[in-house]
């Protein structure tokens, strides 16, 4: 049925917000939908995990928020009250105060006295109402005075605080100078690196287990430091036990009994907190490929620590998207072709590539760290043994690709930024598929590629390791996008269409991905430096191939030669894949300091002053649906209804309320 479907939703700041439909929920059988109903509802009890995780004082600061954003009764146009939404909107898109890409914190544009006034007179207001509500057996919703006021204000208005949630300049204390939760205050980078170095040490060096991931570092009263485990009875207990409890839910409608058996071993996991059974849990969930409905639920993403040790909670909910997939089992069929034909060392190789299973899904819900900005493709278990010895699941989220697709349609991007006629032809005709295509290979078979040599410490490459990981599965992608074997698998149209893959990664590259970035700052992101990092590299060592150029003032990509890139590409994958393969720091430090982080600062300015007059949002995310059991005068549940018009701050408020857990 074809239907209008609203994408759009709302823009503000430096953001815009999407919607994406969940093709084919409303056809599932009700045992199916009951299914991802509970699924979304552990998806979305995680979310305070989050926020407390970003940072110590998020979940009181939001309360303070949102206090003041409900209870706001003077006039609309009031200037600080206009700023004050704005600043709101994007803690909410942040699950805290730092930006959620660049980890900056955000400036305030109302004023000190207008927010404390706001505050007080509202939580007044709130405390005569709380005498009403009492008895109905709700929490306090002052619980701010957990944290006194001053420390919020200070939190909010000066900059000297907490700047920064994850903090990666090299030669600083990346602990100190980080405001993310992971380590308690006063706990320094060469501590914890000691820790979990001894840790390291006494665990089982073949099947290391994930160290750190589900814990916060503290110091004892002698003050040795110790692991205060995130599990039920222990750290997030309140809000895991809500978790499981809609798991056991979930449960009743299995697809099958290995989903079963995963959902029992995540239970687990949250009951004990051991990284052991985190592990099995793991295992089973690669092994998990039969059902049409899937799911995350857990510490997954090691992003926030500025260590790479300790997992954000992420989840989400997800359901097959039959055709697409087709496209992705043919690479993943394939994978050991691509393995042997790639162009790195013999040694790196793997000689076995094990059940790269890769689907594509739609998104049904995204929670936790995956909202409301989320991937597009997800490739894990992140365990580095597991992957070689169980392989991994990979998939790509057609439907939120969808939605960005129909957002980006006449932005007006291409006309400004790409060089001729001919490419922007090129792209109009090639770039959605090849861009699809691209993320398949980055994530079924890029990450999944290639071997540590035997010691080498998954860990060795350190704050330069999430860079070098996505630039190895980027890379694998760009050098295989152009390979004639993919026009035989019927998965590229001809052997020209690679062209505009290539022209639009190295123009993002170089040069748009720039936007995202506030004058003054550097590319932090890990996925940002590994483009910058590969489209530079190209740019100094191939000048014959690839070139900034200057047309009427403004600069250009300029490619004079698509098949010596593709040369490029297979030397930079082969050297990084060296790099990971033997834990090669310095070469990574190089690579990534030199190529991955610096802004030229005239070429900045010009991109950001040309991209300001297209009037865009760089960041986007999505509004959830909502789902609703629909039940019989008896209570007896008769369908799931899925909705699509609930507004963001709609949406914030109410999962604020309705999946507040600690
Ligand atoms: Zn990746």
């Amino acid at each position: 049925m074809a239907h209008a479907f609203d994408t759009l939703q709302e823009r503000f700041a430096d953001l815009q917000l999407l919607r994406y439909e969940v093709p084919g929920f409303a056809q599932l059988p009700l045992r199916q939908k009951l299914l991802v109903y509970y699924l979304s509802e552990a998806a979305l009890l995680g979310r305070d995990i989050l926020w407390d995780q970003n940072c110590q004082f998020g979940l009181q600061l939001r309360e303070a928020l949102e206090t003041i954003y409900t209870h706001y009764d003077g006039p609309d146009d009031n200037a600080d009250w206009q700023a004050f939404k704005v600043y709101m909107k994007r803690v909410w898109f942040s699950n805290g105060i730092h930006h959620h890409y660049s980890y900056q914190k955000f400036q305030p544009g109302f004023s000190k006295e207008w927010f404390v006034e706001r505050l007080q007179t509202s939580t007044k207001r709130l405390s005569t109402n709380w005498s009403a509500k009492t008895d109905e057996g709700l929490q306090n919703p002052l619980s701010i005075v957990r944290c006194p006021l001053s420390t919020i204000v200070e939190l909010i208005f000066n900059p000297e605080v907490m700047p920064k949630r994850v903090n990666q300049a090299d030669g600083e204390d990346l602990l100190l100078t980080s405001a993310c939760n992971y380590y308690a205050q006063g706990i320094t980078q060469a501590e914890a690196e000691a820790f979990y170095a001894d840790l390291k040490s006494k665990a089982d060096a073949n099947r290391p287990p994930m160290l750190g991931l589900n814990s916060r570092l503290e110091r004892k009263e002698d003050g040795s430091l110790c692991e205060n485990v995130w599990r039920i009875g222990g750290l997030y207990g309140n809000a895991l036990e809500r978790i499981c409890d809609m798991l056991g839910k979930a449960r009743q409608y299995a697809e099958n009994d290995r989903q079963r058996l995963v959902i029992d071993k995540l239970t687990e996991f949250y009951e004990t907190g051991d990284l052991k059974t985190f592990d099995e849990y793991a295992i089973l969930w690669v092994q998990d490929t039969e059902g049409e409905i899937d799911f995350t639920n857990g510490f997954t993403e090691v992003y926030g620590d500025p260590l790479g040790l300790k997992a954000s909670w992420e989840g989400y909910v997800n359901i097959i998207d039959h055709d697409a997939t087709r496209r992705t089992k043919a690479l993943s069929d394939n994978a050991q072709w691509f393995e042997n034909h790639s162009p790195v060392d013999e040694r790196f190789k793997k000689k076995q590539c094990r059940g790269v299973s890769a689907k594509v899904i739609s998104a049904a819900m995204l929670g936790g760290d995956f909202y409301p900005s989320s991937a597009i493709g997800i490739n894990l278990p992140n365990s580095d043994w597991i992957r070689a010895e169980h392989g991994s699941k990979s998939v790509t989220i057609a439907n939120l690709t969808h939605a960005y697709n129909l957002a980006a349609k006449g932005s007006g991007m291409r006309e400004e930024f790409v060089i001729d006629e001919k490419t922007k032809q090129l792209l109009d005709l090639y770039g959605d598929v090849c861009d699809e295509l691209h993320t398949d290979l980055h994530e079924c078979l890029g990450h999944g590629s290639g071997q540590l040599l035997p010691g080498v410490d998954a860990d060795a490459l350190k704050a330069y390791g999430s860079t070098i990981e996505e630039a190895r599965a980027d890379l694998f992608g760009l050098y295989y996008i152009a390979d004639p074997k993919l026009v035989e698998l019927g998965l590229t149209p001809n052997s020209e269409a690679y062209k505009a893959q290539y022209y639009s990664y190295l123009l993002n590259g170089l040069l748009t991905q720039m936007v995202r970035i506030e004058e003054g700052h550097q590319i932090e992101e890990a996925h940002m430096r590994n483009r910058a990092l590969i489209s530079r590299w190209v740019l100094e060592h191939y000048p014959e191939a690839l070139h900034i150029t200057r047309k009427d003032g403004k600069h250009y990509v300029l490619v004079t030669d698509y098949p010596l890139l593709r040369k490029a590409f297979g030397e930079l994958l082969a050297e990084v894949q060296r790099i990971k393969s033997e834990g090669d720091y310095e070469a990574a430090r190089h690579l990534v300091e030199n190529y991955g982080i610096k802004l030229d600062t005239m070429l900045h300015k010009e991109i950001r002053e040309r991209y300001r007059k297209l009037n865009l949002a760089p960041y986007k995310g999505f509004v959830n649906p909502k789902y609703e059991l629909i039940k019989d005068a008896e209570g007896n549940i008769m369908d799931v209804s899925i909705s699509y018009d609930e507004a963001y701050d709609e949406q914030m408020l109410h999962y604020s309320q309705e999946y507040r857990t600690l």
